[in-house]
């Protein structure tokens, strides 16, 4: 395999060395266009450093044998390697350095680092090219100049195709755009090839315009490696046209030299061009492809949520239902949108979920959460929770409303149950003592001060039932106690159990008189009928009326009226002082 690769490598070192050093040398010195530099730099990219050897190893001597067999001789060849393969290990080095950069022709700013990377190498190698040359009589200068444009512009315009050629990920690329566009790559290609040939074959018209029209318009097509490849062709065709003394650049009628120098910066402008066309092409692509993939990744979210999320417009009308709608509403997604939300709410919530709406349209990209009853599409009522947030546009106005809903129904009903079991006695099934004290506080928040009276009851003796007859039959007792209370209140009375053995009652606009008869109903009822086995159980009790001090100041003072009643014998029943 790297063997293998080393031969292509030498191959393609040997072809573009030699084709430079016969055709685009004029004046003795060093070639002007120099493409081989642009193999060993894409080598050396993709060669980790440790192996460099190989491929410098490889191109000095295929370089050596180009030199001196048909450039200038053995005796300066070995000291032009020096040059040759300075000039690739910068770039390679400048290349690699920067992770990023791997990655051809990928963003702007990899242009930027791109071109450096070309130009650094030539600029520094060409005084060693020009001293070379210099020992052995040529001109300093002019042999610097010729480098370094002449390298340079060899490096930018075919490193980008060596580029492509090489490493698994560019061939991936190549193999996969020529499937793809098949057509486009089979006829563009070539055309290219055929315009930049025409173009540089006649001498008759100035038309150098028309190749790079071309390779513009293949480079948008076909992205990256129709510019690599466009480029290639140009500097291959067009420059050896124009070394030959053909094509519209002949028209200036300048020396072979000349000619070479305006043709590299033709090249130049359109490298210049190209590549960051085809870089800012790349990225859209990208960018394109990323937004694709959030897209699916919402779809995917969006297709297997149960919760639904919906887009709702400024008024209310359903944009975007997710399908889990349908499991959750009875709705079909295409039959909610369109629609006014209107149609998911109960009447009843209907304007408070209004204003919450557009609470939310009005808190910036806030959240908020709000719960209201629906009514799905059987009738049914059902509690929905909504995550709200509006989706602003980018000057922070709101362009629509996206929520988040979630069917609480089930904990809805939890929440009832549990707050029913926080108010209820589990013994006796009545209202416990936090119930009956927040009734009693509501009629007086409600402003019915003087209205009510409060009884306590409390069973005489009861320890010593339980002690004789066991807990759990004092408990049987307590139930019972509740059923003929409960029997003998009228349906608007209130009867808790407020503590071990001791009930209360609330009565809501009841004289202290009719509460009295009501009570007393009761605790003759209890002397006359409960019992446990030959024991008769009894109760005492107190009753007050509810004044302006509050629950409290009654039930205290009926409390002092059922203690008198314990004091007086028990089995009775006291009005408060
Ligand atoms: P008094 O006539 O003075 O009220 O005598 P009493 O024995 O009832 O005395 P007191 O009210 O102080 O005692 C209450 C007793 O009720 C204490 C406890 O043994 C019993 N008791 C309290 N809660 C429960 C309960 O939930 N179940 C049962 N079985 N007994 C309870
Ligand atoms: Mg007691
Ligand atoms: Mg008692």
């Amino acid at each position: 395999m790297m063997l293998a690769r080393q031969w292509m490598l030498a191959l393609g070192y040997a072809l573009l060395a030699a084709l430079a050093v016969t055709l685009t040398r004029f004046d003795g010195g060093v070639a002007f266009l120099w493409g081989a530099s642009a193999l060993l730099i894409a080598a050396l990219v993709r060669t980790s450093m440790r192996n460099w050897w190989a491929p410098l190893v490889t191109c000095s001597v295929v370089g050596f044998l180009v030199t001196g067999f048909l450039g200038l001789g053995w005796a300066v060849a070995p000291f032009l390697l020096i040059a040759n393969m300075g000039e690739a290990v910068i770039a390679g080095y400048l290349l690699k350095r920067d992770r990023s950069s791997g990655e051809l022709m990928a963003s702007l700013s990899w242009f930027g680092r791109f071109v450096i990377a070309m130009l650094v190498g030539p600029v520094l190698m060409a005084p060693v090219a020009g001293a070379v040359l210099w020992a052995f009589d040529g001109s300093f200068v002019a042999t610097m100049k010729h480098f370094a444009i002449g390298h340079a512009l060899g490096n930018l315009a075919l490193t980008p195709i060596a580029y492509m050629m090489t490493g698994r990920a560019a061939r991936k690329e190549t193999r996969r755009i020529f499937k793809r566009h098949k057509k486009a790559a089979l006829t563009l290609l070539p055309t290219v090839g055929l315009i930049v040939f025409f173009t540089f074959w006649q001498s008759d018209w100035p038309i150098l315009f028309l190749p790079v029209m071309w390779v513009v318009l293949v480079t948008f097509r076909l992205g990256r490696l129709g510019a690599a490849v466009s480029l290639a062709l140009l500097t291959g065709i067009g420059g050896l046209l124009t070394a030959k003394g053909m094509g519209p650049v002949s028209l200036t009628g300048a020396t072979l030299g000349d000619r070479m120098q305006f043709f590299q910066f033709y090249l130049a402008a359109t490298v210049l061009t190209v590549i960051p066309i085809a870089a800012d092409l790349h990225n859209r692509q990208k960018l394109n492809r990323s937004l694709r993939r959030s897209e699916a990744e919402f779809r995917l979210l969006a297709d297997h949520c149960t919760d639904v999320i919906m887009r709702i417009s400024i008024d209310g009308q359903i944009l975007y239902a997710s399908p889990s709608v349908e499991l959750v509403t009875g709705y079909h997604p295409s039959e909610l949108v369109g629609r006014h939300s209107r149609v998911l709410i109960d009447p009843a919530d209907f304007a408070r979920v209004r204003d919450e709406h557009r609470a939310t349209l009005a808190a910036g990209g806030e959240p908020r959460t709000y719960a209201y009853r629906t009514i799905v599409s059987s009738g049914e009522q059902r509690w929905f929770s909504t995550h709200g947030r509006a989706l602003l546009d980018e000057y922070g106005e709101p362009i629509e409303l996206l929520s988040y809903i979630r069917d609480i129904t089930g904990a809805k009903a939890d929440e009832r149950e549990w707050v029913q079991a926080a108010l209820t006695d589990s013994l006796t099934g009545l209202h416990n003592r936090r119930a009956f004290e927040r009734a009693a506080d509501g009629r007086i928040a409600a402003g019915a001060v003087g209205a009510d009276c409060v009884a306590l009851f409390d069973l005489d003796r009861f320890k010593s039932i339980n002690d004789r007859f066991g807990h759990d039959a004092g408990d049987d007792v307590l139930k019972r106690f509740a059923e003929v209370a409960l029997k003998l209140t009228r349906p608007g009375d209130m009867l808790a159990r407020i503590g071990g053995e001791e009930f209360g009652l609330l009565f809501e606009d009841t004289s202290i008189g009719q509460a009295y008869e009501i009570c007393e109903r009761i605790r003759r009822e209890v002397s006359g009928t409960l019992r446990i086995a030959e024991v008769q159980i009894t109760v005492s009790g107190g009753v007050a009326p509810i004044g302006p001090d509050g629950l409290a100041a009654a039930l205290k003072s009926a409390d002092e009226a059922l203690y008198r009643a314990k004091q007086g014998g028990r089995d009775q029943l006291l009005l408060a002082a």
